[in-house]
């Protein structure tokens, strides 16, 4: 374990932790940023960001990722790839436990984010990258010309959906219910787009393939009706997009931070229960979760850990 204590260290790179590097490193607290993959959660995987204020003109997520990144380094983040395993949080200096090393900080923000939700459907983990996705962005190409099935109703499915229209011949909106949850402005460029059908008050039973998706299985909920899917026989396969929601990643804080439905349940300041302890983002319980809403919360963590430390540790203070 290194020597080195910071003010704060942050444990995820997505817009609530980036965030709270920017503000936590222009307060000039020495700040770590811990990431275990790239930067940016659900964002980096997200083609168009049409409702961050500023974003015009086809910002894509990565892009706006890129420049949040850029912007925390500018203030001295110190950044380290690693996965944290398990925390040590009841003394007054806590230490992360990484796979690559120990980390020290006076204060932490968890920016921990989410994580795509998977039907449970038969078929569907083994046939994950060989015609199941998460991933619009990233797998949309594979299906040029093809069809697709999206699973869900809510903002995420319906925005990859109109993206999935940019390569696929035609994409099916399979929806639990008979009315979307994701917002008017989204539904309705949904609704006059002509490659956009829907399948209402249906959900995934199953997925078949030897080696590729070959075969998709729909359950009406209401009437009780099997509608089966085979692939094209000029295709040989198609797509399952699945956008039912994400599932926050804070195991590893489980009996440790008060909780609700595995959120972390935090105050008006971003604080748990533990003094020091600050959570941001969309691992946190709250009524909306958008990149707006993080990167405030990012700020609002980042700026009560300086308070914290300032109140808690003056014997650092040097004149
Ligand atoms: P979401 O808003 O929770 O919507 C999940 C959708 O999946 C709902 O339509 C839900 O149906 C359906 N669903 C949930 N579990 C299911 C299951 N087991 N089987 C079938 N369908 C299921 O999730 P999201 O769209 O991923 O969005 C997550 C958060 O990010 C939201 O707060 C959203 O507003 C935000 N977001 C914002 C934007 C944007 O502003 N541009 C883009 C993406 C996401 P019901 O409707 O019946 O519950």
């Amino acid at each position: 374990m290194s020597d080195k204590i910071y003010d704060v260290a942050i444990v995820g790179a997505g817009p609530a932790g980036l965030s709270a590097a920017l503000y936590a490193g222009r307060s000039r607290m020495s700040t770590l940023l811990i990431e275990k993959k790239q930067d940016g959660g659900q964002v980096s995987i997200t083609d168009l960001i049409e409702n961050y204020p500023g974003c015009i003109d086809g910002e894509t997520g990565p892009m706006l990722i890129s420049r949040m990144s850029n912007q925390a380094k500018k203030f001295g983040t110190v950044r380290v790839k690693d996965t944290i395993v398990s925390v040590n949080l009841d003394s007054k200096i806590k230490t992360l436990q990484g796979e690559k090393e120990a980390y020290q900080a006076k204060s932490v923000i968890f920016a921990l984010g989410a994580y795509p939700r998977q039907v449970g459907c038969p078929g569907e983990k083994e046939l994950i990258g060989k015609g199941v996705s998460y991933c619009a962005t990233c797998d949309a190409a594979l299906f040029e010309d093809m069809e697709v099935f999206v699973i869900g109703g809510g903002d995420s499915a319906v925005e990859e959906a109109l993206y999935l229209t940019k390569f696929a011949r035609k994409v099916t909106i399979v929806h639990r219910r008979n009315e979307l949850r994701a917002v008017k402005s989204l539904q309705e460029k949904a609704f006059s787009n002509c490659k956009i059908h829907f399948m209402w008050d249906s959900v995934l039973e199953s997925l078949e393939g030897d080696g590729i998706l070959e075969k998709a299985v729909f359950k009406n909920v209401k009437t009780g009706d099997i509608k089966v899917f085979d692939a094209p026989e000029e295709d040989g396969t198609f797509g399952v997009f699945v956008f039912i929601g994400v599932i926050p990643e804070t195991k590893m804080l489980k009996g440790l931070v008060d909780m609700e439905n595995d959120y972390i349940i935090t105050d008006e300041t971003m604080a748990t229960k533990i003094p020091g302890v600050f959570a941001a983002g969309d691992c946190c319980k709250k009524s909306l979760r958008q990149i707006v809403t993080a990167a405030a919360d990012g700020a609002i963590a980042a700026t009560e850990a300086l308070h914290y430390v300032e109140n808690n540790f003056k014997e650092d203070a040097t004149c």
